[in-house]
């Protein structure tokens, strides 16, 4: 059964561990550790509580290495079931305890992390498979189900299935994590985000109410959808405790393109026509000349093409992307074979954060009309700030519509960010990020594509949203009115305790 992988070793003992990001922990009473263990088994571990602390925020790598934890919870609690949850979650409630719920930890926004100390309620031991429905196609899972259990799973049932999610962090992260964060994987063009492939989600409210939001059909009219006003909630409305997930069966067919183009912006442009003439390969990414050269040696922009479905439908795909690529130079279909053996591999992050080298993601969505422009200004904006060696772009995800642009900043502190090398490392990640968001709302584009909010983007989702995010305050104010769920994310404000 798979586990959460830490990004990186603490470099002090536990118990030496500074919580670099909390004024002040929740006080639990002995008699509320007492309901709690009466329900669910319990962890105050001091590495538990430790790895309980981070997730994959890039940033605190580097705080990992000088001694330091995002926050600290107070207690560990590892339901098995629905109902456990459900449980804890009203003791909490009843005693204003904060919870913050986490499976893999692998979120790169510190959405995971316990600030206000309290709960931490690890969801990894919900991991059962309760039904894959052949006829209809659906799986029924248990949310702490990591990606690699999920399809090794499905990949034995009947010609074979499989969910088609695949994000980077296939290795790390759960179910109930895809449909918090609102994920995508690399296979998205053809199977969808999570939120096209979910049917319904069973959700333990913060009052301990459990509620499945939409039965199993497969479309309705019944009100607004409140199985994707959960999807992407990041734990702040309740914790989602199973999900019914489309599947597909095992594809037959496979092909392969690999070209490049001698302009970013043409490549764009392919991909938008090919997508707009409704077909949808499976992988279409575009990498720009620096990430090209990188990653394939090649001095142009490449574009990989990877599809897999029906013969026949496989065969319309890519009697289209031809057309569409007709125009573009064909390049080596190792290219494929390389960035299949390497899509997953993230072993270069701690060793670059750990050598002073600040290294992080930016993946926004916009439609076709700006998107060139924008990544143009985002490229500039990110290049410009001060201390900032090298910046890149590809286009990881394409829709009719538009795509999703996901950037890469490696960068070192500048003289103006002071002495201390922890903080002028925290000085720079905030200049770079503070400029890069203040483009993309000025663009008008979404913040985040697929890595969510969490803790780091907090600010960035209330000044994108505007007046929006006021309605989502509501929401919030009424399904957790004391406030206890994953305090301090998605912006809301905190309820005193
Ligand atoms: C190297 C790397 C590559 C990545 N690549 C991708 C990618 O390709 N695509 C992508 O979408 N993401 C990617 N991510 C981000 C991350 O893996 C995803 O956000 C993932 O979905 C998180 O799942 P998790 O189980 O690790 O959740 P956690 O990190 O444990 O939690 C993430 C958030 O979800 C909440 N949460 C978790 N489980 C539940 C639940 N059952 N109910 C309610 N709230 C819950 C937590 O409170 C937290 O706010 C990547 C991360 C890394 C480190």
């Amino acid at each position: 059964m798979t586990r959460p992988t830490p990004p990186t070793p603490f470099d002090v003992e536990v118990d030496q561990l500074v919580p670099r990001l909390m004024d002040g922990a929740h006080e639990m009473t002995p008699a509320f550790f007492e309901q709690l263990r009466a329900i669910a088994p319990t962890s105050i571990d001091g590495e538990d509580l430790a790895e309980h602390g981070r997730d994959w925020w890039p940033i605190a790598i580097g705080w990992a290495a000088a001694g330091q934890v995002p926050a600290l919870a107070g207690v560990i609690v590892r339901p098995e079931t629905a109902e456990q949850v459900a449980q804890v979650l009203q003791v909490c409630n009843d005693a204003r305890v904060p919870v913050t719920p986490m499976a893999g930890r692998s979120g790169v926004c510190g959405g995971s992390i316990p600030l206000r100390g309290g709960v931490a309620l690890d969801l990894c031991e919900l991991n059962k498979v309760h039904e894959v429905d052949e006829i209809s196609e659906t799986v029924t899972v248990d949310a702490g189900m990591f990606g690699p259990d999920l399809e090794a799973h499905l990949a034995g049932v009947g010609p074979g299935y499989s969910v088609g999610h695949f994000p980077q962090s296939f290795d790390l992260s759960t179910v109930g994590g895809w449909l918090a964060c609102r994920g995508a994987g690399q296979y998205s063009t053809r199977y969808g985000k999570i939120e096209d492939m979910v049917v319904t989600l069973t959700v333990a409210l913060p009052d301990g109410r459990l509620i499945d939001t939409a039965g199993t059909a497969p479309r309705s009219a019944t009100g607004p959808s409140l199985t994707q006003l959960f999807v992407g909630s990041e734990g702040t409305l309740g914790v989602i405790t199973s999900a019914t997930l489309k599947l597909h069966r095992k594809a037959t067919a496979e092909a392969r393109r690999v070209v490049s183009f001698a302009t970013f912006d043409e490549g764009l442009e392919a991909c938008r026509r090919i997508l707009q003439r409704g077909a949808t390969p499976a992988v279409l990414r575009l990498y720009d000349e620096i990430e090209s050269k990188r990653s394939f040696e090649v001095d142009s922009n490449v574009l990989i093409v990877l599809d897999e479905a029906d013969p026949h439908l496989l065969a319309a795909t890519m009697a289209i992307v031809d057309e569409e690529l007709s125009g573009a130079t064909t390049e080596d279909l190792a290219h494929v074979d390389h960035w299949l053996g390497h899509r997953n591999n993230v072993s270069q992050l701690a060793p670059l954060w750990r050598n002073h080298v600040v290294v992080d993601t930016i993946e926004i969505s916009g439609s076709w009309k700006d998107l060139s422009l924008t990544t143009q200004r985002l490229l500039t904006t990110l290049r410009e700030t001060p201390g900032t060696m090298t910046a890149s772009v590809h286009q990881s995800h394409a829709y009719a519509d538009g795509a999703c642009c996901y950037f890469t900043f490696v960068g070192r502190p500048t003289a103006q960010d002071g002495d201390n090398q922890l903080e002028a490392e925290a000085n720079y990640y905030q200049r770079v990020w503070d400029a890069a968001n203040a483009c993309i709302i000025s663009e008008g584009r979404a913040v985040s594509h697929h890595h969510g909010v969490g803790l780091h983007r907090a600010g960035a989702l209330v000044a994108s949203l505007g007046s929006a995010h006021g309605v989502l305050q509501q929401v919030k104010d009424a399904l957790d009115p004391n406030g206890i769920m994953n305090p301090g994310k998605l912006g809301f404000s905190e309820v005193a305790q």
